[in-house]
Formats: C-alpha cells, structure tokens, sequence
C-alpha cells in the first residue's frame, strides 16, 4: 500500500455522522484530522456495483477524485448462503424507503421456507482511494445462522436474526462489546489497521 504521512486529513465517505465518529476515534492514530463527505458537501454516490467490493471503491473512489484527498469508504450486509447470497448489497433496501428491518427480516424468513441450509455471514469491505483512483480494500467476515422468530433488542439492522458461529445468542442479544470485537466490521478494521501500521511514515 502507500505510504501514508501522519500529516494527512483523511475524508471519511459517508453523510452518517455517528459512523463518520467511530471510525475517526478507530483512526485517530494514524492521521492528523478528519473530515466527511458531508462536512464538504459532496454528493451521495449510486451503489451501482454488483459486489461489496465495488461499492465501497465506488465510494471511496468519487469522494477521493472530487475532494483531492485520501478517502476511505464502507459497504456491509447480510449474505445468506440459501438464497444466492441475498440480500447481500441490496440489504440496505429490503427494508425498503421506511427501513423497516422487521419487514427486511421476515422476507428473509419467508425466502428461507423449505431450505435447511439456515447459514449466512456478515460482510464488510473498507475501501482505501487515492485521487488518482489507486484504491486498496479489506474485507471482515462473520459466519452464522439464520434463525426465527427474531430474538433481541440490542443491535441494528439484521441482528436479531443472526447468531455468529460459536455462540447461541443472536447479535441483537449479546453484550454490544463482544459484538464488536467479533464483528465483520471489527475484522476489516483490523486488517486496515495493520495496513496503516505498515505504511506510516
Ligand atoms: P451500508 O450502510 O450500505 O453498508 O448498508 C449496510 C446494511 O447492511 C445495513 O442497513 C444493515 O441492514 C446491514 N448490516 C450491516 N452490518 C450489520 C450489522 O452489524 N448488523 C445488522 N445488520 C447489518
């Protein structure tokens, strides 16, 4: 990867402030500040790719060209192995304009009718651009069960519905902190991390 100088604001690609904060105090040691595309007033990019990968360099992409600055860029969902790997990008929109995460699980359910293969992973890619379009990712990945009715109030999105290999309660359940650490989200920020480690000047 490039080498990255402690100097450098890095753009956070998002219009979500609460994830533009954890990901700056995630960060905090490898760059002198931080902005956001909503800071700058950049526009919202279409996820037009077909593959977490793609958004997210799709992302981090056009928020790197436009503002001239590194900008790093996320994507993440639910992929269930029964159904082809859905809802995968499209697990934002299942809960449809309102983001009704119950509706989003039932359809889940109601898919899943007569399959036995319950499995299904979290996935999040964190994609790394510089100006000229040089973008590098790293992708975290939690493997689980799909299980109903759903069973929890903590959590977001899909939680309820997912227990991560290992254990028996489902992610809106177990403590948040242990959600964290075990995290697909947690496991790309750790090979990002690494990747910094190495590259700063
Ligand atoms: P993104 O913000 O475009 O990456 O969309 C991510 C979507 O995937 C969210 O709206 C959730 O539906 C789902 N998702 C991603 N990470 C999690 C998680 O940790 N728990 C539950 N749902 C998640």
């Amino acid at each position: 990867m490039r080498v990255l100088s402690r100097n450098d604001t890095l753009l956070i690609a998002t219009h979500n402030s609460g994830k533009a904060r954890e990901i700056s105090a995630l960060l905090a040691p490898y760059f002198s500040s931080f902005t956001t595309s909503a800071e700058l007033g950049l526009s919202e990019p279409e996820e037009g790719g077909e593959t977490f990968v793609a958004n997210a360099q799709i992302k981090a992409r056009q928020a790197s060209k436009e503002s001239g600055m590194v900008a790093l860029a996320d994507d993440s969902g639910l992929s269930v192995r029964a159904l082809n790997g859905d809802p995968g990008i499209y697990s934002a929109r299942w809960a449809g304009p309102e983001k009704d995460f119950s509706l989003a699980m039932k359809t889940v359910h109601d898919r899943l009718e007569g399959f036995n293969d319950r499995s299904a992973c979290f996935v999040c890619v964190l994609a790394l651009s510089w100006p000229d379009g040089e973008c590098y990712s790293f992708e975290g990945r939690i493997d689980g069960q799909i299980v109903w009715p759903p069973r929890g109030d903590r959590g977001f999105g899909y939680d309820p519905i997912f227990i991560p290999e290992g254990y028996e309660q489902t992610f809106a359940e177990i403590e948040p902190a242990l959600k964290q650490a075990i995290s697909h989200r947690a496991r790309a920020f750790s090979k990002l991390l690494e990747a910094l480690s190495n590259v700063r000047e």
